[in-house]
């Protein structure tokens, strides 16, 4: 059943299926998507009929990261984000909120990657209790060159270890999926012909546990996490992050990407640079 066009909602048997659906977009995730994330994962929190989660994304890749352009074009987007209280409210709701609802949804969350899975993208596969990709995909956390201090919150730390993080974000360079996998990211690398079987089989395979244990399971890992300061940290960060957000180097680099009028555009020629 079809939530929304920017969000896919389905089911087959105990796997909802929760699809990232702007392919012309390379699914940037704009403020409706984000919106209707939360609301699908509170959906199948609440399905007695549901035991996993998967999230993918539809066409040529996972996502791309948060919807910049929307964020520079679109007016009522821009004021919000150019008051520091209106932004803290606005990057809370709509990009916090949903990263912690899938971390902390009381059922399994498996992220399908493939091709792309930027900045945002990564966040949100990094906050899923699975990854399974295809040999394609990518990852990166490129906005240190926008003058932000990574994504709203800091999840390389937590899933690639402290030197990793720091050289993924310092460069803001590509990791491949063979590194991704090695590194201990991906729980299953599969050719891009097999993913979504792949994810199917190993959805099952939980949806078939006893669904308490499961929930059971996943608390006191999350808590643990907790206990070494998962939450504290994320906490930290999103301040730091604001901080970036508001710095004048941020801004300056804000206005030349907005005077390209273009994004990727904008891209290209600082890296020429
Ligand atoms: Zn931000």
């Amino acid at each position: 059943m079809q939530v929304e066009e920017v969000l896919l909602y389905s089911k087959a048997g105990p796997v909802a299926r929760i699809t990232m659906n702007r392919p012309e977009k390379r699914n940037a995730q704009n403020l409706r998507m984000l919106e209707l994330l939360s609301h699908a994962v509170a959906r199948a929190g609440n399905d007695p009929e549901v035991r996993v989660i998967v999230l993918s994304g539809a066409g040529a890749c996972f996502s791309a990261g948060h919807d910049l352009a929307e964020n520079a074009n679109d007016p009522e987007v821009s004021r919000l984000r150019s008051a520091v209280e209106t932004r803290v409210e606005l990057e809370r709701r709509l990009y916090w909120q949903p990263a912690i609802d899938l971390r902390d949804v009381g059922k399994p969350t498996i992220a399908q990657v493939h091709s792309h899975c930027i900045a945002a993208g990564l966040m949100l596969a990094a906050m899923c209790d699975l990854v399974v990709a295809s040999d394609d995909a990518v990852f990166s956390d490129p906005v240190a060159r926008m003058g932000a201090a990574g994504v709203e919150l800091p999840v390389e730390l937590w899933t690639f270890g402290a030197k990793r993080a720091k050289e993924i974000l310092l460069t803001g360079r590509i990791v491949d999926a063979k590194t991704a996998f090695d590194w201990g990211f991906l729980n299953r690398l599969v050719t891009r012909d097999r993913l979504e079987a792949e994810v199917d089989e190993l959805a099952n395979e939980i949806a078939a546990m006893p669904p308490e244990a499961v929930r059971l399971t996943k608390l006191s890992i999350n808590r643990s996490l907790d206990i070494m300061g998962m939450t504290a940290s994320f906490e930290q960060h999103f301040d730091i992050h604001q901080v970036a957000h508001a710095t004048d180097e941020s801004r300056r680099l804000l206005e030349e990407r907005r005077q390209a009028g273009d994004v990727r555009k904008y891209v290209s020629k600082r890296d020429a640079r």
